[in-house]
């Protein structure tokens, strides 16, 4: 009997499957949408080379209110939004396109928007009933408003459980709300969708300047993105009305969550451009600039940092584009490769400024060097929209449920919670790693790409054998074995982006044919190489580990309260 459709593409491998058909033929915008999607992005260009300076907006800490109503005119604030309330009606890929763009040119313009469209707004297009939309998404569509997405307080930072603003549900269905919030971009401007605890849990609300009791009383200063206007939020006694409610109290954290799903996907692509514009300053600055009578550019460990950049871009550009394109498809569950995404483009975006940084060489430490307001901006990356060790520990989990889950069907046993029901795996385990000897293949990759295809599918099936052993090892513990769950989490990215990569490059052989593909090929080739090696080091290192020393070493260390051996 053949399997059903899958869900999620990403728990489908650690399940030992690879339903090439959700990921194969790579997608693509329709023609009509990649020419909106092409003239949407010239507009950008033409309106921000004339009107946009980074170094101006860093030093008066906010975009500017010209640019954001600039962008709206050009219908560059609701790319997604229905084109009844004033939008672009883009896909999630069309809409990750045009944000790729921002990214190249600014963080910070990049974060606003982001904040503004990809979660500021979000909850309302995806959640809002039809009078909530027409009230706000044409005003927020025309950048006359601006969103931001209010979530975090000083007990809860990764830990959204532990949210502790009250909204007290009143007899005419209003709420009194009470709390604070901390670090809110755009926290000062005009819409946000908060989030607090209720009777029921959590309830999404939509607030408005103006309201009394709401305010925004602090600015933040920061390290980086200093263009982005971080606030701390107080409410005291706000009556939210019924009619600002975003959908059913008790919602709130699954709208948070599906938010910040979308979230992360622009966030990854964002880094796409960012780094697209790190390549152009690399290859200007170390061709023109000579050493030991040479252009830096010749210098082999010069190449080496160059080639990486390009190539890891290559992979994770078609593994962002590739969630997107699922998301188009109607895959319900893109969880996963979302976190994945956000992990892997925000660490090689940090990874990258740092390369630059060292081919610039004394010029990329002045304070006026883009590349050192690059290094500033980027290291919040990794920590907001998920801190990256937290969403590792969300896939290798989630991943690890969705093997358990499986067994639990074929045993015919109802597991509530698969992990705590650990013990009768066991048998069951034998059986389907044997089965997982021979893992599906990637059958629709182009034939020239064919061993890259088999290697992956190999790594599924490990992927798949060393999943149930780490369960039937560690039983309910596994959810304390972050180390376990961290080689997990990066083999099944790795994973994931070489598939992305060979569909990607297999589109562009029936294209283009092969021949003409020839330096695609070569790079294509390179990420998959380097990603399958990385993916093989982590499998390895479930067994051949030092984690025991590790964790008696980082116990001693809190004991003692420090660093103590002595130098002889
Ligand atoms: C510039 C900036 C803009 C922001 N914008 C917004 C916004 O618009 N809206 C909003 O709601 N929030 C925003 N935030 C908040 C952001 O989302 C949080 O900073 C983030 O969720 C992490 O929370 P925290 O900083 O409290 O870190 P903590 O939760 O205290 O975590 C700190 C570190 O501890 C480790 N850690 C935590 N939990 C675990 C775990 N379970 N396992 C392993 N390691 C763990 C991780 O290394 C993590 O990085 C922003 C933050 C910044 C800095």
């Amino acid at each position: 009997m053949s399997d059903p459709p899958a869900s999620s593409f990403a728990k489908s491998l650690f399940t030992g499957r690879l339903p090439d058909e959700m990921v194969m033929p790579y997608p693509r915008l329709g023609r009509d949408e990649a020419g909106r999607v092409d003239a949407l992005i010239a507009a950008a260009r033409e309106f921000l080379d004339a009107q946009y300076d980074p170094v101006r907006v860093e030093r008066e800490r906010w975009v500017g209110d010209a640019v954001i109503r600039g962008l709206g005119e050009r219908g560059l604030l609701g790319l997604y939004v229905s084109p009844q309330y004033g939008g672009q009606g883009l896909s999630q890929s069309g809409y990750c396109r045009v944000m790729e763009e921002f990214g190249s040119y600014d963080g910070s313009l990049s974060v606003v928007l982001g904040v503004h469209q990809s979660i500021g707004m979000k909850p309302i297009h995806l959640f809002g009933t039809d009078d909530q939309k027409a009230r706000f998404l044409p005003d927020l569509a025309a950048g006359r408003k601006l969103a931001g997405f209010a979530l975090t307080e000083a007990n809860a930072g990764s830990d959204v459980e532990s949210i502790q603003s009250y909204a007290e549900r009143q007899a005419d269905g209003s709420y009194l709300l009470n709390g604070e919030k901390r670090w809110i971009g755009n926290g000062g401007k005009d819409v946000v969708c908060g989030f607090a605890r209720c009777e029921k849990g959590l309830v999404a609300l939509i607030l408005e300047r103006g309201m009394p009791g709401f305010d925004a009383p602090d600015r933040y200063d920061t390290l980086g993105l200093r263009g982005n206007d971080l606030r701390r939020l107080t409410f005291r006694d706000v009556r939210v009305p019924r009619e600002n409610v975003l959908g059913a109290p008790g919602d709130g954290f699954r709208i948070a969550v599906h938010t910040l799903n979308n979230g992360r996907m622009s966030l990854g692509t964002g880094v796409v451009g960012a780094t697209k514009r790190l390549i152009d300053l690399a290859v200007r600055y170390t061709t023109a600039r000579e050493q030991f009578g040479r252009p830096l550019a010749d210098f082999e460990l010069v190449e080496d940092k160059v080639s990486w950049m390009v190539s890891y871009l290559y992979g994770f550009e078609s593994m962002a584009y590739l969630t997107t394109g699922l998301v188009d498809a109607g895959v319900p569950d893109y969880s996963l490769e979302s976190a994945i995404t956000k992990i892997a483009g925000s660490e090689f975006y940090w990874y990258a400024v740092n390369r630059l940084f060292q081919l610039m060489g004394g010029a990329a430490y002045m304070a006026d060097s883009p590349v050192a307001k690059a290094l500033r901006d980027a290291r919040v990356f990794p920590i907001f929209e998920g801190a990256n060790d937290v969403l590792r520990a969300f896939v290798a989990l989630s991943g690890l449920k969705a093997v358990a889950d499986e067994v639990a069907d074929l045993r015919e046993v109802n597991l509530a919670d698969p992990i705590r029901s650990i013990g009768i795996l066991a048998d069951y385990v034998a059986h389907r790693i044997s089965r997982t000897v021979r893992p599906d293949r990637l059958d629709a990759a182009h034939p020239e790409l064919r061993s890259h295809g088999d290697r992956v599918a190999e790594h599924v099936g490990q992927l798949r054998a060393t999943a149930e052993k780490l369960l039937r090892m560690h039983g309910r513990d596994i959810q304390l074995r972050q180390r376990q769950q961290k080689r997990l989490a990066n083999a099944v990215t790795d994973i994931y982006a070489q598939i992305a990569t060979i569909s990607r490059t297999s589109a562009l052989f029936d294209d283009q044919g092969i021949e003409a593909s020839g330096q695609e090929r070569y790079i294509a080739t390179l990420f998959c190489d380097r990603a399958a090696a990385r993916v093989a080091e982590q499998f390895d290192r479930v067994d051949d580990n030092d984690d025991k020393q590790n964790h008696s070493i980082a116990r001693l260390t809190y004991n003692r309260g420090g660093y103590t051996p002595r130098l002889l």
